[in-house]
C-alpha cells in the first residue's frame, strides 16, 4: 500500500484541481458556518455572552465562536487561565504577538503597558518584529502572549528570543496546535510549497505539527513549564476544546 502511494502524484493532482476544490470547499464551509445553529448555549468568560455560539474553523467546529466578541475556544481557555491564576497585573509590561482582537480588548486593561507585535506593518502593531530575531533589548517584558505562531516559524529560535526579552520571573503564555498522541513533532524541510504544507501540516502556511515533545522544546529554551488543560466542567460551560492546553513558560529568576 505504502509503495503504491505516490505522494508526488497526489500533490500534482491536488495542485491541478486545487483552485476548483478550494472554491467549492470554501463555499460549502461558509454555508455550513452560516447555517450551523449551535448545539447548546455556552457562556463566554470574555464578554459574559450566554447563548448559542457560531461554527468556525477548517473543518468547521460547532459552538466555537462567540457571536458577541468573536472569541474562539483557545481565547476563552487563555482568559480563564489568566484570570484564575492572576497572571497579569498593572505592574506588568506585556508584549502580545499576532494580537487577537477578543483577547486584546480585555487584556490591555489588566496590565500597565500593553504592546502588540506583528511581522506586517499593514496591521499597525506597536512593534514590527520577526519573532525569530526580535529587535528589542534583553529583560524588557514581564509577560508575553503568543498564540498559534510557533507552528509558522522556527520555534527554537522564537522560544529563545522570547526567553531573552523576558525579565527574570517573566512569563510567556503560549498555545499552538498539538497532537498529544505523537511523541515527536512532525517536520519535513522538503515540504515547502503551500499545497504540500496543507497536505502535510493541515494549513498552507504551517511548517510543522507539534507532538508532545513541544514541552521539551520550550524547556530547552530555558523556561520552567506549567500548563492549563481544558477539562470539565469548563469545556461544556465555556465551549472549550477538550484537552486543549495553554503553556505557561516562566523564565527562572526573581518573580515579577
Ligand atoms: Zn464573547
Amino acid at each position: 500500500m505504502d509503495e503504491a502511494w505516490d505522494t508526488a502524484q497526489l500533490t500534482d493532482r491536488t495542485e491541478e484541481f486545487r483552485e476548483v476544490l478550494d472554491a467549492q470547499n470554501r463555499k460549502l464551509r461558509n454555508r455550513f458556518m452560516q447555517m450551523a445553529a449551535g448545539i447548546a448555549p455556552r457562556l463566554c468568560p470574555l464578554c459574559d455572552y450566554f447563548g448559542n455560539f457560531a461554527a468556525f474553523g477548517q473543518p468547521p467546529r460547532f459552538d466555537a465562536r462567540c457571536p458577541s466578541c468573536a472569541s474562539l475556544e483557545r481565547h476563552r481557555l487563555i482568559w480563564l487561565a489568566i484570570t484564575r491564576q492572576g497572571l497579569l497585573d498593572p505592574s506588568h509590561r506585556l508584549l502580545h504577538f499576532a494580537a487577537e482582537g477578543p483577547l486584546r480588548k480585555r487584556i490591555h486593561k489588566l496590565v500597565g503597558q500593553y504592546e502588540t507585535a506583528e511581522l506586517r506593518a499593514d496591521l499597525f502593531p506597536d512593534h514590527i518584529l520577526n519573532i525569530e530575531a526580535i529587535d528589542l533589548p534583553d529583560d524588557s517584558f514581564d509577560r508575553i502572549i503568543c498564540n498559534h505562531v510557533l507552528e509558522h516559524v522556527d520555534d527554537r529560535k522564537a522560544l529563545r528570543e522570547m526567553h531573552r526579552i523576558l525579565r527574570p520571573g517573566g512569563i510567556a503564555i503560549l498555545t499552538t496546535p498539538l497532537i498529544e498522541a505523537w511523541a515527536e513533532t512532525y517536520e519535513n524541510p522538503e515540504i515547502s510549497n503551500p499545497a504540500d504544507r496543507f497536505l502535510h501540516f493541515g494549513q498552507n502556511d504551517h511548517v510543522r505539527v507539534f507532538g508532545r515533545d513541544l514541552r521539551a522544546r520550550i524547556i530547552a529554551a530555558g523556561f520552567v513549564l506549567d500548563e492549563v488543560t481544558a477539562k470539565e466542567p469548563d469545556v461544556h460551560r465555556f465551549g472549550l476544546m477538550r484537552g486543549e492546553t495553554v503553556f505557561i513558560a516562566t523564565k527562572p529568576g526573581a518573580s515579577s
